[in-house]
């Protein structure tokens, strides 16, 4: 039945800014501290107090929107919503409605091979609340921690383009890289410095008449965002087919259930009455600072990942793994400028991060380039796997100590034993001993059994304790077949 309906989406990200002190005052914007120890009569919303906007917040916010290819505007304004919730003290958020600070722009996205593009409809700044907590006191009753009142978030308001769960999943990655190589968000779901409300609707495949939607909230992980999605969508279907029509809410996912429920029914924008924040002036940006941050743009994601393919020639599917994190990007560049090796070289060191480093990397639920192997180290261990000192199991051995302790790669290789034996005669031993004492296969090869090279290879690597070189023992191998079957 979900066959016959299309899927729409449109998200609205709320990323946290990378800031040290808070949108209108100085408090820290630090996660984590003892409850209400982050505060300040400003953001406690004591009477009198005037907000102060924070700079860099603007900064933050031109950054990103140039980055995609959003309108700046020259002029913005801060509005009040007004709303009563227990963390809300003030009885409203300073947010931005009519005249956000940037509109329009896009996020691009590769899926399935394709080039995708969801556009943007704004991005507007706006302080975060508090928050309660529910059940922490010892006679069980809520609290609530402004902590997190007045930290700066930026509100990333897609159109409704995306029409797929794997769009939005991809949509949402693309986007979070860039905030985070933007140096504007941490991108961190679980402690809710990036968090995503989707609104879905379904209409009969074919239609262009967008059916109600439904906001969902609460999901803090893609895979819940996934899960929220699907079973959203069949909730919905199964609704429009039994002759029933979706009404418009919010609902909350619940990840223990898999499921959405009903949290409160939708807010129209003038249920809010905003209207203009009268202690705050209008937000202005001449365009001499725009084209500075402009200048300030670093590399973005995907002009990086194109860089690889057109300098380095890494495959499309490497070059966006090795740029899907800052760190691991960073990393990779700077080992291959260690290396100095051209593309060939560039395309080993692009191996060993994607292959070992992130096994490693994944095995302890860390970012590649969050352990101690420095870019050096690792241009080391590349040039020894080139020279054939080490062969595969080395070069894990070695990416793993150098990955939990950090030190040299010849030292490690050195200490460990881990070098590969290249010498010919050690390895001309090993081959005659397996020739004599395997002499019904080494027959049953020179009749033309070409299969059994490599139970012979097994054998000899196997006498040398898998320390030959497999180059070297292939050769000579092969070699001495020859020969003696002449
Ligand atoms: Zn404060």
């Amino acid at each position: 039945m979900v066959k016959d309906w299309q899927l729409v989406v449109g998200l609205e990200v709320h990323a946290q800014l990378l800031t040290r002190s808070k949108i209108f005052c100085g408090c820290p914007t630090t996660f984590g501290a003892e409850p209400n120890t982050h505060v300040c009569p400003i953001c406690l919303a004591m009477p009198g107090v005037l907000p102060a906007l924070n700079r860099q917040v603007v900064e933050f916010a031109v950054r990103t929107g140039l980055a995609l290819g959003c309108a700046i505007q020259e002029k913005s304004v801060f509005a009040r919503k007004n709303y009563f919730y227990p963390d809300l003290p003030k009885g409203y958020q300073v947010s931005q409605y009519e005249l956000p600070i940037c509109l329009g722009g896009g996020v691009d996205f590769t899926l399935d091979g394709a080039e995708r593009r969801v556009r943007l409809t704004r991005i507007h700044m706006e302080e975060d609340a508090g928050k309660s907590l529910h059940g922490v006191a010892a006679d069980g009753s809520s609290g609530v921690d402004l902590n997190r009142a007045g930290v700066p978030l930026l509100e990333i308001v897609s159109e409704p383009d995306i029409r797929s769960v794997d769009e939005a999943v991809e949509y949402l990655k693309a986007l979070r890289t860039v905030l985070m190589y933007l140096g504007v968000n941490d991108g961190n779901l679980e402690e809710g410095s990036f968090r995503c409300d989707a609104n879905v609707s379904v209409m009969p495949v074919g239609s262009t008449v967008l059916g109600t939607r439904c906001e969902l909230k609460n999901m803090n992980s893609f895979r819940f965002l996934r899960q929220a999605i699907e079973y959203e969508v069949r909730r919905q279907v199964e609704i429009l087919e039994g002759g029933g029509k979706v009404v418009q809410e919010t609902r909350l996912f619940d990840p223990q259930r898999g499921e959405t429920r009903s949290m409160r029914s939708k807010e129209e924008a003038h249920d809010y009455r905003y209207f203009p924040e009268p202690d705050l002036p209008p937000v202005r940006v001449p365009a001499s600072w725009i084209e500075e941050v402009r200048r300030r743009l670093p590399e973005l994601p995907r002009a990086r990942a194109a860089r690889y393919q057109r300098e380095l020639g890494l495959s499309a599917y490497d070059a966006a793994v090795l740029t899907a994190e800052l760190g691991t990007a960073e990393l990779f560049d700077a080992a291959v400028s260690a290396r100095a090796g051209g593309a060939e070289a560039a395309k080993r060191i692009a191996n060993l991060i994607n292959g070992e480093v992130a096994r490693i990397a994944n095995e302890v639920v860390v970012a590649p380039a969050a352990g101690k192997l420095t870019p050096a180290a690792l241009a080391g261990v590349a040039r020894l796997a080139e020279a054939g000192t080490i062969g595969g199991p080395g070069v894990r051995q070695v990416i793993e100590q150098l990955f939990r302790d950090g030190g040299d790669p010849d030292a490690v290789v050195a200490a460990r034993g881990l070098a590969q034996v290249s010498d010919g005669s050690a390895v001309e031993a090993a081959v005659d001993a397996v020739i004599a004492a395997s002499p019904g296969e080494v027959e049953r090869y020179r009749a033309g059994n070409q299969k059994l090279l490599g139970f012979l290879v097994g054998q000899v690597m196997k006498a040398m304790k898998g320390k030959g070189n497999p180059v070297v023992v292939n050769a000579v191998l092969k070699r001495k077949l020859e020969e003696g079957g002449a």
